[in-house]
């Protein structure tokens, strides 16, 4: 192995997700918001769009979320992507959808 490593924050991100699946029995995803400052917030979603998990905040390399994260509680005012990763091979496309608007859709309409 060299000396330089090259980060990759995504890395980080998907065994966040690999975990969050593995330890949630329920999930046919997880829900993944991406901030402004870097922190993430995700939580697995069942098949109907309930969450099937805690919400989990966590920063890439560091111990803890940031100073604004723990204002602010990672507000949505603040959300720069969010997205669902689904668990192979996911659930049909209609189902994706309907998850979506449930557990991402609505979430727009209260930020203000
Ligand atoms: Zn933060």
């Amino acid at each position: 192995m060299t000396a330089e490593k090259i980060r990759d924050p995504e890395q980080g991100e998907r065994a966040m997700i690999e975990g969050i699946i593995e330890g949630s029995p329920d999930a046919v995803g997880v829900a993944v918001i991406r901030l402004d400052c870097g922190c993430r917030k995700m939580a697995a979603v069942s098949i109907s769009g309930e969450p099937a998990s805690k919400i989990i905040m966590y920063r890439d390399q560091a111990e803890s979320i940031c100073e604004q994260c723990k204002k602010d509680n990672g507000d949505f005012m603040r959300v720069v992507e969010q997205f669902i990763s689904w668990k192979e091979p996911g659930p049909a496309e209609e189902v994706k959808k309907e998850i979506w608007a449930k557990v991402l859709g609505t979430a727009e309409e209260r930020s203000n």
